[in-house]
């Protein structure tokens, strides 16, 4: 799959409003963007670390991925995301490579990449996402 760089850190949080005031004061730098995904349950707070993005997710539904993290895991880093060519030809590449996917095909993420999460059972116990432009 070949990465080009890690895109973002996505790290659950239990309050948005508290966490982009922590994260703004000790990175130094304003969050540039909030935005709601629907399809997975969250909104989503970025802030701009290089060419690395810190990804706060809350949860807007107990039942949704985030929500079920925070109750089983608590606040913390959720996943690591890495910048691909082509998220759909990586997604394949690491089927290819026996590793179990959460999604077979992307789908659309925050900030309208295409994004697909390999399963962290297959991934040394990490959730992996891989995004395309
Ligand atoms: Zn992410």
């Amino acid at each position: 799959m070949k990465p080009t760089h890690i895109e973002h850190i996505g790290i659950a949080v239990k309050s948005l409003d508290e966490g982009i005031s922590f994260y703004e004061k000790i990175l130094g730098t304003k969050c540039y963007l909030v935005e709601e995904v629907k399809d997975q349950r969250v909104r989503t707070a970025f802030f701009m670390i290089g060419q690395t993005k810190i990804e706060l997710l809350e949860s807007t539904d107990p039942e949704g991925p985030i929500g079920k993290f925070l109750e089983k895991k608590g606040e913390g880093v959720h996943h690591i995301a890495f910048a691909v060519e082509n998220a759909d030809t990586s997604l394949n590449e690491a089927k290819e490579a026996g590793i179990e996917l959460i999604d077979k095909q992307s789908r659309k993420g925050a900030e309208g990449l295409n994004i697909g999460f390999l399963h962290p059972k297959s991934t040394k116990g990490v959730l992996m996402e891989l995004c395309s432009k």
